[in-house]
């Protein structure tokens, strides 16, 4: 970017110009396939580090041997759907530390890892976050008599990996694969908008099957949603570092007091967990398409969960597009270890404010449709909102020359920095996530 200009309206222009200059060169790299995200197809792909990594064997058995020396908090069903030509089971474990039943004096959590076969990286997750609960591990930062304060009215239930067959191909070598074990994308078989295909759909990526909740797996996560009734639901995924509300079909956010309480919670879970680096707003806002039929949307329109969030814990945006494994996992230990904690200590922190948000929107704190129109980028919001009502004082008094040179030198100003906001926008969006890969949501 060149340096700035004396006089505003050049300074625009310059402005306006560098940013597409700045779009333009950024897609020349892409292009070039130098750093390789969408192109790099020759470079050697990564293969399953076993030595991070548990097969989904391995980590099942693992959570049941944990349930088995836990009784008293710990329980574990495998819930089984399908069709004679195709079987589906999911391992459900539910944390509840006073032993008491699920009933209105409990504030209900369901977590879901593993929606996709090739995010191996969640299940380790949802593991760690196990231990943690049966306080078999500590997680680092993370004050032993923590769970002790916060935990005693909670109910949880985490879906360690939701797609066991799609995570077999996976292990079978079929990295890519982000579908269940017939193909079809689990997080686009939902009855929210469901088929709906955009002029980008990508019919690999995106199969919604043949009908809403077509699928074992998704009758089975429908199945336990609707019993449950939870307060808070993530569906987590990887791919990119980003916190997500809904909606996932459209470039907006719901509105009202729910808005807030979960714009709060991401923006909390963000400085704390993920230092400020993960997209924070809509799911169709932020990561740069619209998904339809996916579970966190019929989580809020449908089962009317106040708290529906999809999180996005890791990605490396500089792997070859091909490179699934090296894409959606870290591949070293430091890394691995890095994410496992943050994350688990995300949940444990989420555990602890999502009860109190969702109170304050009970008592009133904020009422009113206040959802984000302005495309569900919450973390760019802020400042336009403060620059729109910068010109309300205006009251019909004289103004001298000089405060009418001051307006004007304010209006240029706010539009200068309007324009450089949407350009931003428009530049982040299209760089953040195009269909011309594996994607993450
Ligand atoms: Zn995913």
């Amino acid at each position: 970017m060149g340096p700035l200009q004396s006089k505003t309206p050049f300074f625009a222009v310059s402005l306006f110009c560098d940013r597409y200059c700045c779009c333009f060169l950024l897609l020349l790299l892409l292009v070039s396939g130098r750093n390789g995200y969408y192109v790099g197809a020759d470079s050697p792909l990564t293969a399953i580090s076993h030595d991070l990594y548990r097969s989904s064997g391995t980590l099942l058995d693992e959570v049941k041997a944990l349930v088995g020396r836990h009784p008293e908090q710990l329980t574990m069903e495998v819930m089984k759907a399908g069709d004679p030509g195709y079987l589906a089971e999911v391992t459900v474990v539910t944390y509840s530390r006073s032993g008491r039943d699920i009933g209105n004096s409990t504030f209900r959590v369901l977590l879901s890892f593993g929606q996709h076969g090739r995010e191996l990286i969640t299940s380790e997750v949802a593991l760690r976050l196990l231990y943690a609960l049966s306080e078999e591990t500590k997680v680092p930062g993370v004050d032993p008599t923590y769970l002790d304060r916060v935990l005693d009215d909670l109910v949880i239930k985490v879906v360690p990996m939701e797609n066991l067959n799609g995570r077999k191909l996976v292990e079978s070598g079929e990295l890519c694969e982000r579908r269940n074990g017939r193909g079809v994308d689990l997080n686009r078989n939902w009855s929210v908008d469901w088929g709906k295909k955009e002029q980008d759909f990508d019919p690999y990526e995106e199969n919604p099957g043949t009908a809403p909740f077509s699928e074992p797996e998704a009758q089975i996560m429908q199945k336990l949603a609707e019993s449950f009734s939870p307060h808070v639901w993530v569906n987590v995924h990887s791919g990119m570092e980003g916190l997500f509300m809904p909606y996932d079909h459209k470039n907006s956010t719901p509105g009202g007091s729910k808005f807030w309480a979960m714009k709060s919670i991401l923006e909390e879970v963000n400085r704390r967990h993920c230092h400020g680096r993960c997209i924070v707003g809509s799911g169709g806002g932020s990561v740069g398409y619209l998904a339809h039929g996916t579970s966190t949307d019929y989580m809020y329109d449908i089962l009317r969960v106040p708290i529906s969030f999809t999180f996005e814990i890791y990605g490396d945006l500089e792997a070859p597009s091909k490179d699934c494994f090296r894409m959606f996992n870290p591949v070293d230990a430091v890394t691995f270890s890095s994410v496992v904690n943050e994350w688990c200590a995300a949940f444990l922190l989420m555990f602890e404010i999502a009860p109190r948000r969702l109170g304050d929107t009970d008592g009133g704190r904020v009422s009113g449709d206040y959802g984000d129109s302005s495309g569900g980028l919450i973390s760019e919001s802020g400042g336009v909102a403060a620059l729109r009502g910068g010109g309300a004082k205006v009251e019909g008094i004289e103004l001298g020359l000089q405060e009418l040179k001051t307006y004007f030198r304010l209006f240029m100003m706010s539009t200068v920095v309007l324009m450089f906001m949407f350009c931003t926008r428009i530049s982040r969006n299209r760089s953040r996530q195009t269909k011309f890969g594996p994607l993450p949501l």
